[in-house]
């Protein structure tokens, strides 16, 4: 394996360079967001200073580079998610907006009373409401995949679980709560074969390993900008392009129409006819300069050191007496959830931040996996490839030394 620098890669991130509480910031809360290199910061600004405008159509200059960097930046996710076609990919708010638009645009229009939802019990907050809203108002039955006390999704029960009334599987690739990373693969073609229909939750995974539509298929995929490095507020949904143009509109006003008459409406095919208004140019630019900048870095290189910091991490915490890891599949990326025997979880993130670290305590917006795994919270770590062995080091240094006072 190839030298990966992460002390190199940590200066591209300014706000690495703060310090909290007198010690240098170690950003440990990167499955809740991720820090932005300066050519992310740069690429705003430059759009702010030199191309700011509305889109598509105007007949100036500024309104032509505006419109040119915006569907630039949409190449770059096609790319990056190895879709079809640029009129696959729907600039959205975030995973939460694009499972939404899936929800109330398809869902709301395709399922009736006795069809059947499966999302597995590891799903975020957002891959779980939008169902079971839609369930409860429709008459569908919300099924769940069970999993293992690993955190792993139960295949055989998977199997069972699909029927001639199965409509849709919605499942994230990577748990935020647990680090869980799901055999997606398998999960779509088992789908596929009973002739639902898979959206998968990318948002955990997009920024630790290679996320490509035409090998994992899924009919919709989301992720959110903010997670990878780019700016909040934009994130993307994948839909397979005959799919999406089968799909009525989610919000409507300009942008998305061919034509109105007072008589008659036509909209536009996709990716418009789910881009309503005026979007969020200046981030989905934002965005494009940091699926650039992991690009450049290399997404395989990436998820290989945050593996490896991630296997250390995982081991001097579990050699820790009192410390229960809380998700421990074969199959993992960047988190630790975990609980401290003597304290509670808020005392140790408390304690992280006095030291500078910087992590989630709470439910992490997944309150029935948790549940599942025995516990209402944890504090949870998660990792990205600016973190180093020694911000590990830090970390442990820290837990270690709480332990000692109590015990
Ligand atoms: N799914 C998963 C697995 C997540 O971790 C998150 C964010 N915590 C979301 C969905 C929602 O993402 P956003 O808040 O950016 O819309």
């Amino acid at each position: 394996t190839g030298h990966f620098d992460a002390h190199l890669i940590k200066k591209d991130f300014p706000i690495l360079n703060e310090t909290v509480n007198g010690k240098p910031l170690i950003w440990f809360d990167n499955a809740a967001t991720t820090q932005k290199p300066k050519s992310v910061i740069e690429r705003i600004a430059y759009f702010y200073e030199h191309e700011n405008s509305n889109i598509h159509s105007a007949a100036h200059e500024l309104a032509a580079r505006a419109s040119d960097a915006y569907e630039a930046a949409r190449d770059k996710v096609k790319v990056f998610l190895n879709a079809n076609s640029v009129n696959e990919i729907v600039f959205v708010r975030g995973a939460t907006e694009g499972i939404n638009l899936v929800a109330q645009s398809w869902g709301e229009h395709n399922l009736v009373a006795g069809d059947e939802i499966i999302v597995s019990n590891l799903e975020h907050h957002a891959n779980i409401v939008p169902w079971k809203r839609l369930a409860d108002k429709k008459g569908i039955k919300l099924r769940v995949i069970p999993v293992d006390d690993d955190g792993q999704i139960l295949l055989d029960e998977y199997a069972k679980l699909l029927n001639s009334k199965t409509r849709l599987i919605a499942f994230t690739q990577v748990s935020n709560a647990l680090g869980t990373v799901t055999p997606a693969k398998k999960i779509v073609e088992m789908a596929h074969a009973a002739g639902a229909k898979v959206l998968i939750d990318g948002a955990q995974s997009v920024s630790h390993m290679k996320v490509d539509v035409q090998d994992l298929n899924p009919d919709w995929l989301v992720f959110s900008g903010h997670k990878l490095f780019g700016p909040t507020g934009i994130g993307a949904l994948y839909g397979k392009e005959e799919l999406l143009n089968e799909m009525q509109p989610y919000q409507s006003g300009g942008n998305m129409i061919q034509d109105v008459t007072f008589e008659e409406i036509k909209y536009h095919k996709a990716p418009n006819r789910f881009e309503a208004g005026t979007g969020n140019i200046a981030d989905a630019i934002g965005l494009g300069a940091a699926i650039d900048y992991v690009t450049k870095i290399g997404i395989d290189a990436i998820g290989q050191y945050e593996h490896q910091l991630l296997d250390y991490a995982t081991k001097l915490l579990k050699e820790i007496p009192g410390v229960r890891l809380i998700g421990t599949a074969a199959h993992k990326a960047s988190v630790l959830s975990f609980n401290l025997q003597g304290y509670t979880n808020d005392q140790v993130g408390q304690a992280l931040n006095r030291e500078g670290i910087a992590v989630r305590t709470g439910h992490h917006c997944a309150q029935p996996i948790l549940r599942r795994m025995g516990v209402e919270t944890t504090v949870r770590p998660s990792l990205a490839f600016y973190n180093t062995t020694q911000d590990v080091d830090v970390f442990i240094k820290t837990i270690r030394e709480l332990k000692k006072v109590r015990f």
